[in-house]
């Protein structure tokens, strides 16, 4: 038989490349190699991307950035001058998950056809910065998905959550441990400061009826406007437009607990070493993808694929809102360092209905599904404040935690003669420090009283602007009652009860 004219010609041309889970029928995910190669040969085929290496990874494998672009930028700035959003798409940040990897490369594929055959596309409207791989070294620490992902419906390897130190990258926003954090701090938050980020997952929770679970930030420490926006108007519109288009229930994501004897829908936690709410902080919109471990690895790999693509071309859409909504404005006089989780609505939620002594089962779709009407869980509220300072002072010899600052982008300025200043002083009354390390780190909580006094602050003491545009870092960095920045994760040493705070505040 002769073959077909596409076979033919795909025997004479370069060809577009295929990912590991198309050639294998879903039954493998690329390995790191495969990965790169499957870039580098988009690359090849003239895609409208730009290949960086943004670091090395712990076992010295160069972490990967790919910028999608037409016409190609340098940088943000240029794709700023050309009206264009600046989208971040993350994937693989936990490496048994790995259907975001898959997606992401097809998506670079698709769209480079697109504009191979001059069609609109979103680059018309955006460029993308892709790291498709983001945990590379456990991506490559390939084992039986008994071993590195029970329960999920395969493929049959795959990699590991945590990166090769042992951490949890999905929490190491904040403390940038990793110099996987650090490579996109260093390339990709601070010099591209990213209108949305989207970090892609896969949840093996509840038993539900969803196609995939998604989450705006949780986090209330971001302009309220622009929360409200990506929480109120992007998820629910694009749930509504797969739902449309394509008859997929989608929903927050969360699981279904008990509290106060009542079945409930609860999601994850307000702290900013997650992506999504790390990106809140920078005044960014973020969009947390939970594909569903139960399905199987090609229905979770279309469904990340058919929700990233949705969230892009609903961004593209709003985005002249999204620019205006992100301009920096003046900060709230007062601003969270407690919260409490809060229901948003309440909704019936599809989950599975099991027969009467029908065990449940560890993978494949729910036979049966049933709408629950309960409370969603969808975000926090603030349950205590703090007054947001014009400055934070603190002493010079706070190294790591300046050098911090700095990685999260920060100004940090040397006093080099002192300064008479109204400041607020935080005297700690209660000093709590967790039993047992999380991530590496026995978490510090602080409680204590603030006190307005004019100080001098020395020649050597180092000064950071809270300003419109980092301020909500800064804030949460700083604040002595946060639960998840600079003293939480230990960067200020262990400030013990009856002691000062060694942050001050300038007030105005
Ligand atoms: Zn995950």
């Amino acid at each position: 038989m002769l073959p077909t004219l596409a076979a033919a010609l795909a025997l004479v041309s370069p060809a577009w490349p295929q990912t590991r889970a198309e050639i294998s029928g879903y039954t493998e995910t690329s390995t790191y190699a495969e990965t790169m190669a499957f870039m580098n040969q988009l690359v090849k085929m003239g895609a409208p991307i730009q290949l960086r290496t943004i670091g090395q990874s712990p076992e010295g494998r160069p972490i990967p950035l790919a910028i999608m672009a037409h016409p190609m930028v340098e940088n943000a700035a240029q794709a700023r001058r050309q009206g264009k959003l600046v989208v971040y798409l993350q994937a693989n940040i936990h490496a048994g998950e790995v259907e975001g990897k898959e997606a992401t490369l097809m998506i670079m594929r698709r769209i480079s056809q697109q504009v191979r055959a001059g069609r609109p596309n979103l680059l018309n409207h955006m460029v993308i910065l892709v790291n498709p791989i983001y945990n590379a070294d456990g991506n490559e620490k390939f084992a039986s998905q008994s071993v590195n992902r029970p329960g999920q419906d395969g493929p049959e390897r795959v990699g590991t959550r945590a990166n090769a130190q042992g951490f949890d990258l999905n929490r190491d926003c904040i403390k940038a441990a990793s110099p996987e954090m650090r490579a996109a701090l260093d390339s990709v938050y601070v010099p591209w400061d990213p209108d949305v980020t989207l970090d892609l997952h896969t949840t093996n929770g509840t038993r539900h009826g969803y196609e995939l679970t998604y989450a705006p930030p949780t986090l209330p420490t971001m302009p309220e406007a622009l929360l409200a926006y990506n929480r109120d108007v992007l998820m629910p519109g694009v749930r509504a437009q797969l739902k449309a288009d394509r008859g997929w229930e989608l929903f927050d994501y969360g699981n279904a607990v008990t509290r106060n004897n009542q079945m409930v829908w609860e999601t994850f936690g307000y702290e900013a070493r997650y992506v999504t709410n790390y990106v809140a902080l920078r005044r960014s919109i973020g969009i947390l993808s939970e594909a569903i471990s139960f399905h199987n690895f090609r229905d979770r790999t279309v469904a990340t694929d058919g929700f990233v693509t949705s969230c892009l071309e609903r961004v593209a859409r709003d985005r002249a809102l999204i620019q205006r909504l992100r301009r920096p404005a003046p900060l709230p006089a007062e601003m969270g360092v407690r919260f409490n989780l809060a229901v948003g609505r309440t909704e019936p939620v599809l989950l599975e209905k099991l027969a009467p002594g029908q065990a449940r089962p560890a993978t494949g779709r729910p036979a049966a599904i049933e709408a629950i009407t309960m409370p969603v869980y969808d975000r926090f509220t603030t349950v205590r404040t703090a007054r947001v300072p014009a400055a934070y002072y603190l002493p010079g010899r706070y190294l790591s935690a300046i050098r911090l600052m700095r990685r999260h982008g920060l100004t940090v300025e040397p006093i080099t003669s002192p300064i008479n200043q109204t400041v607020e002083t935080f005297a700690i009354s209660e000093f709590r420090q967790a039993a047992r390390p999380f991530q590496g780190v026995r978490l510090i909580t602080l409680e204590g009283t603030f006190a307005r006094q004019t100080r001098t602050i020395p020649a050597g003491w180092v000064r950071v602007p809270v300003t419109p545009e980092t301020g909500h870092l800064a804030f949460h960095l700083l604040e002595p009652e946060g639960t998840d920045g600079l003293v939480t994760w230990g960067f200020l040493g262990e400030p013990g009860q009856g002691t000062e705070f060694p942050v001050l505040k300038a007030m105005p």
